[in-house]
Order: structure tokens, then C-alpha cells, then sequence
């Protein structure tokens, strides 16, 4: 259920609403935004009369019933309002949201030595990322791959993050590493594998800690935001979703399929801000840039592209991971389109786009 309160009802009036329905069990979570206050009501709402609700206050303009399961990730939790999460980096503040430019994030499968990180961290800002992604701990298939050089992984994404500024985004698999995962991380990754570990869910939940809430391998959207809503009844509300393929029957060419309808889909269903992964949808470098490119039209708020200096040597992911003169023609050819929709900011180099037919398309709709 969601109170919506009158065009500027004065603040004590709002608190005052709050705790009458505290008093009922209720739990009453506010959301400000530009133009109004929406008081989402969680707990048992069931035997709440929407009637009853409305005579608390003459500031109320309207009481809702949300009927999604997924409350607090619900749009109407936000009344059609979308949300922001906002990462404080060393280089600033970056924000994922519809309104915002397209953040992208970049960078190895996982973090194997000093040098390879900091170079690829290097090469990621150079080209425009605003984050650097790279696994500490990755969940591998079979348990003789590289499971991923753990805690001194953190310590080398922390001196990537020295050297250039860049916001971390690394996963976390065990509850037992949160705490030293969030120290390194400004955005703590939840992976697939791990979409409905409701523990994990709950504790990045408690951290406050941005956290990216990758799709599960064969989740449907419902009980992805199923998932998100772990962490945000959690009290947590910085949850960006991330699609990154699904399964399906037809996988002999690419490792998995693009949901790209999922993104208008969540759009009509939740505020959340959306990723896109076109490297773990596809599985193979060659398919990268197009579905990049596809999920920047589609309307994303970010992308996360795994780039590594010589692929054909990557410890994992190498197949699907751009070089870094491939991961720099895409930044170039996704700008003037990013731009295109209003969401991107300068490059260091965008003056010097190549003769791509993007540029064609976009001299041709102005
Ligand atoms: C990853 O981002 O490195 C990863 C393992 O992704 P996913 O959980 O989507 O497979
Ligand atoms: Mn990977």
C-alpha cells in the first residue's frame, strides 16, 4: 500500500502520519521526490482499510494498494518516479539513473596481477569508463578453473582505485567476505549464481552498500525483483539490476541469450536502474559491440564490458572480453548515440570520433 501526500505537505505532517501507522505495525518507508512525499507501507497491509488510512490526515491526496509482490521495487512504491544510485568515487560522484548520462563499467573478468589490473584500470578511465569491474572471487563452473586470487585481488583493486580514481565493482560470493569486499568495493556485485542467496541478500542489504543484483542464470524477472526486494527491505535501496543473458535452448552460438525486452519490461514494473552485460549474454568479443550498442537504444543506464589486455591469455572469460583498441572503438561508437539520446557525457577523446555510420545517423536526424 502507498500514501500519497498533497503538493507541499509540511514535513511534521508527514512524520506525523509515519508514526500513527508505526503504532499499527506497520513499517512506513518515505520517498521524496521532486514534487511530492509517497509513504510505501510494508508489513501485513492486508487488514489495512485504504478508507481508515485516508481520514489520518487531510494532507493525504491518495492511498494505493500495490498488488506486485515486489513492493518496495515496485514503481508504484515511488508513485512512477525512478530511482538514482548515486556512488561517491574518487573522481566524483557517478550517478546510474534514467536521467543521467550511461555509465559504463569495464574491465578483466578477473584480477590476476598488479600490473594487468592497473593497466586495464588505465586503459578503462583512458576510453571513458567510470568503473572498473574485475573478480576477486569468482564462481567458476568446475572447481578446478581459477577460483580467483581472493582477498590480494581486493588489495590490487584498491590500487587500481588509487591510481586512477575509478569506482570498484567486485562480487562477493560468501557472507563470510562482505565485509572485506565492501572495503575495496564502492558497488558490491551479487553474480547469477547467487541471485536468490537470500543470507548473501540480506547482509548486503544491511550494509547500505550499492549493490549491482546480476539476473539469475534461468531467474524469471518476477523473481528477480523478488531478489532486489531482499535487499531493499533489507534497508538498502541502492540495488541497480543487471541483465546479463539467460538460458534458452538455442545456446550453440552465443553462451547465453540478451533479454533485451527485459529492460522495457522493468521499466513498467520498477524504478530500479538497469545494466546491461552484453559480455556474459553473448560469451564471444565478436557480438559485444552490437548488443552494446542495442542496449544503449533500448534505453540502459549502464554497461558492463569485460575487457582484458591480451584475451587469448585471460585466466577466465578470455573468449568474450574486448582488447583494449576493441573496447575503445566501442566507447567511440557508442557516444554519438548515447548522445543521441541525451545520455552521455564528453570523452577525453570524443572530438576525435571516427567516420563511423553512427556519425551518419546522427548528422542526419538533426
Ligand atoms: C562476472 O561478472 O564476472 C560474472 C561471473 O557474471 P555472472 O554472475 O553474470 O555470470
Ligand atoms: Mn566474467
Amino acid at each position: 500500500m502507498i500514501i500519497i501526500m498533497k503538493y507541499q505537505t509540511p514535513l511534521s505532517e508527514i512524520e506525523r502520519v509515519c508514526d500513527e501507522l508505526s503504532n499499527q505495525n506497520i513499517t512506513p518507508d518515505k520517498s521524496v521526490g521532486k514534487d511530492k512525499v509517497v509513504i510505501g507501507l510494508v508489513g501485513d497491509t492486508a487488514s489495512l482499510n485504504p478508507e481508515q488510512i485516508q481520514q489520518l490526515s487531510p494532507f493525504i491526496e491518495q492511498v494505493l494498494r500495490v498488488k506486485k509482490p515486489f513492493k518496495r521495487a515496485s514503481l508504484e512504491f515511488r508513485h512512477g518516479e525512478y530511482s538514482e544510485v548515486v556512488v561517491q568515487t574518487p573522481n566524483g560522484a557517478v550517478t546510474f539513473g534514467q536521467n543521467h548520462p550511461v555509465v559504463v563499467v569495464a574491465g578483466p573478468c578477473s584480477v590476476e596481477n598488479e600490473e594487468m589490473i592497473v593497466e586495464t584500470a588505465l586503459i578503462c578511465k583512458a576510453a571513458g569508463a567510470k568503473f572498473l569491474r574485475g573478480g576477486a572471487y569468482k564462481p567458476r563452473t568446475s572447481p578446478y578453473a581459477f577460483q580467483g586470487h581472493g582477498e590480494s585481488a581486493l588489495e590490487l583493486l584498491a590500487k587500481a582505485r588509487e591510481v586512477t580514481g575509478l569506482g570498484i565493482i567486485t562480487e562477493v560470493m560468501d557472507t563470510a567476505d562482505l565485509d572485506k569486499v565492501a572495503s575495496v568495493a564502492d558497488v558490491v556485485q551479487i553474480g547469477a549464481r547467487n541471485m536468490q542467496n537470500f543470507p548473501l541478500l540480506r547482509k548486503v542489504g544491511a550494509t547500505g552498500k550499492p549493490v549491482l543484483l546480476k539476473r539469475g542464470l534461468s531467474a524469471t524477472i518476477e523473481e528477480w525483483l523478488m531478489a532486489a526486494e531482499y535487499i531493499l527491505a533489507a534497508g538498502n535501496p541502492n540495488v541497480i539490476l543487471c541483465e546479463r543473458g539467460i538460458r534458452s535452448f538455442d545456446q550453440k552460438y552465443t553462451r547465453n541469450v540478451l533479454d533485451i525486452s527485459a529492460i522495457p519490461v522493468l521499466r513498467s514494473l520498477t524504478h530500479l536502474p538497469i545494466m546491461i552485460d552484453p559480455s556474459h549474454a553473448t560469451g564471444k568479443s565478436e557480438f559485444v559491440p552490437s548488443m552494446a550498442i542495442a542496449s544503449i537504444a533500448v534505453g540502459a543506464d549502464s554497461l558492463m564490458i569485460e575487457v582484458h589486455p591480451n584475451p587469448a591469455k585471460a585466466l577466465s572469460d578470455g573468449p568474450q572480453s574486448l582488447t583494449p583498441e576493441k573496447f575503445e572503438q566501442l566507447m567511440l561508437e557508442i557516444a554519438p548515440l548515447a548522445k543521441f539520446f541525451g545520455r552521455w557525457t564528453m570523452l577525453p577523446f570524443a572530438t576525435t570520433m571516427s567516420t563511423h555510420w553512427l556519425h551518419e545517423f546522427v548528422d542526419s536526424a538533426k
